[in-house]
């Protein structure tokens, strides 16, 4: 029987969304995210194939695995364990199938590692590659197309390991119709978007149900751009989730910030059951965002958009990016003051990057300035991109600074209790303390960093108390705080000196 042992590598460094922070803090192995790359894939394979799953991130690597092919996924953020996989693999004379984003984007880099290269989506090239496999006659490279997404069979999530991960994913979607400079969603994705009819999306989520996840990610490149399919989208999950607490599923998603014009999507989006989304809010600075081609971040008012959002009762998590090409030495404090002006808890500050196979990596390219080039990954604090308006060491010192503001305790109660206020109502949830096992858990840790930290956890613990319907929201508020925090602290760029609120930059 033809077999295969499909494996997500572990990420090479923590980061925002890992939440590696609950093993380290907590003692319990989960990740934030289940990998949705390897039930799509296993469900392609054909019934006469053994297939079996491996998500390194919440169980070891079974390199005795007796099975004949191994199929490699993963991101750019997972490209070290990766190789070291699909070496030790080779050596024991298995076949190295790699495919997903980063192979996509990045095949030279992962050529050598693979004895069969699968670029792009695979939905159209599956039978062909399963086929190729089972004869024994297969090709070194596969090249996907732009697959019609809802043609597929149902991802196995009988295969994924049970238990470990906080949040299971959906795509009802692949592309986006904008077209940022540095984005390499659009480069593998394309900007036409193509999208699932509720009625398959519906049936994703029965299944995920039936397993018995409670929260889900819609992993798409951005949710709502599609107004008219947004609506009927959102209103069969409005219908379909309207459930007891317990039973009903919470949703997280991503968008872009002219959602906040759309009242109507808004609602429904609150009604649906979406209680976060993630938002490329980027920065405050219009002539970065020109450059950068982020044309619906242009002359918005983004903190009354930010607001707006929150009162319809949606907690958005900021993409924050910093060492565009018009930001000079004065961008960290303007973007800590931007940061702070908003009723947004969660950022994700990150120094800009230039992916392969973006406009901006042909940009930098041709102007001498990628370093090494190559793409950076291994940091909060790295990047591939020399500055132009600043040396390296004043771009990665003042984002260590920035970092430390915005992830000050009192810093961020104050962004905590800014967003309560005017969060819209949600349905009423369970009622339960707020540090209950996990919570209890990471803020025994916390607490242990000093007196600001103990005044959030309290501040948290009121706020659960105050507003009962939030206590879902709060406590994934808390869960990336503590990952942020944990993360800076490995890195050891935590800095006592640096994060007090009255310490100016220079
Ligand atoms: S809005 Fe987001 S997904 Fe769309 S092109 Fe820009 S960065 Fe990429």
């Amino acid at each position: 029987m033809p077999s295969l042992y499909l494996i997500n590598p572990a990420e090479s460094v923590p980061g925002y969304f890992g939440l590696e922070v609950l093993e380290a803090w907590a003692g319990i192995r989960a990740v934030g995210m289940a990998d949705l790359a390897m039930p799509t894939v296993a469900a392609f394979a054909p019934a006469d194939w053994a297939v079996r799953l491996c998500d390194e991130r919440v169980e070891p690597v079974d390199f005795d695995a007796s099975a004949e092919f191994i199929g490699l996924t993963g991101k750019i953020t997972q490209r070290e364990r990766l190789r070291e996989l699909a070496t030790e693999f080779q050596r024991r004379g298995r076949k190295i199938i790699i495919g997903g984003s980063y192979a996509s984007l990045s095949p030279e880099e992962v050529r050598t590692y693979a004895d069969i290269l699968v670029i792009g989506e695979i939905e159209e090239i599956a039978a062909e590659l399963f086929a190729d496999l089972s004869s024994g006659r297969y090709k070194p490279e596969y090249r996907g197309t732009k697959p019609d997404i809802g043609a597929g069979p149902l991802p196995r999530w009988d295969l994924y390991p049970p238990g470990h991960a906080m949040t299971a994913q959906v795509q009802t979607s692949r592309g986006c119709p904008f077209e940022c400079e540095f984005c390499d969603v659009i480069q593998y994705l394309g900007r036409k978007q193509r999208w699932k009819e509720p009625e398959r999306v519906i049936e994703e989520l029965n299944l995920l149900h039936g397993y018995g996840y409670r929260s889900v990610f819609f992993a798409d490149d951005n949710l709502t751009v599609m107004r008219r399919r947004t609506r009927s989208l959102l209103e069969a999950l409005a219908c379909w989730n309207d459930r007891p607490a317990g039973d009903r599923m919470a949703f997280s998603t991503q968008v872009s910030i002219d959602i906040a014009r759309d009242a109507d999507i808004l609602n429904l989006l609150r009604e649906s059951g979406f209680a976060m989304t993630f938002i490329g809010i980027e920065t405050p600075n219009e002539e970065s965002l020109s450059l950068a081609g982020k044309r619906q971040n242009l002359n918005a008012d983004m903190i009354g958009r930010i607001r707006t959002i929150a009162e319809h009762g949606i907690l958005a998590f900021g993409g924050i990016v910093v060492g565009f090409d018009q930001d000079g030495p004065d961008i960290f404090e303007r973007q800590a003051a931007f940061i702070q002006a908003m009723p947004l808890p969660l950022v994700s500050p990150g120094l800009l990057v230039a992916p392969d196979a973006t406009p901006l990596h042909a940009r930098l390219a041709a102007a001498g300035r990628l370093i090494d080039g190559r793409q950076s990954a291994a940091s909060v604090v790295g990047t591939n991109i020399r500055p132009l308006l600043m040396s390296d060491e004043t771009l990665r010192n003042g984002m260590i600074w920035l970092l430390n503001r915005v992830f000050s305790a009192e810093l961020f109660a104050e962004r905590v209790a800014a967003f309560v206020d005017i969060c819209g109502e949600h349905r009423p949830q369970e009622r339960m303390p707020f540090f209950s096992g996990m919570n209890a858990a990471l803020a025994r840790r916390l607490a242990r960093s000093g007196r600001p930290e103990y005044a959030l956890i309290r501040m948290l613990d009121k706020a659960a108390h105050a507003r009962p319907d939030l206590l879902s929201i709060l406590t994934t508020i808390f869960v990336y705080y503590c990952q942020a925090r944990f993360m800076l602290e490995r890195e050891g760029i935590w800095d006592e000196t640096t994060r007090r609120r009255d310490r100016p930059l220079i």
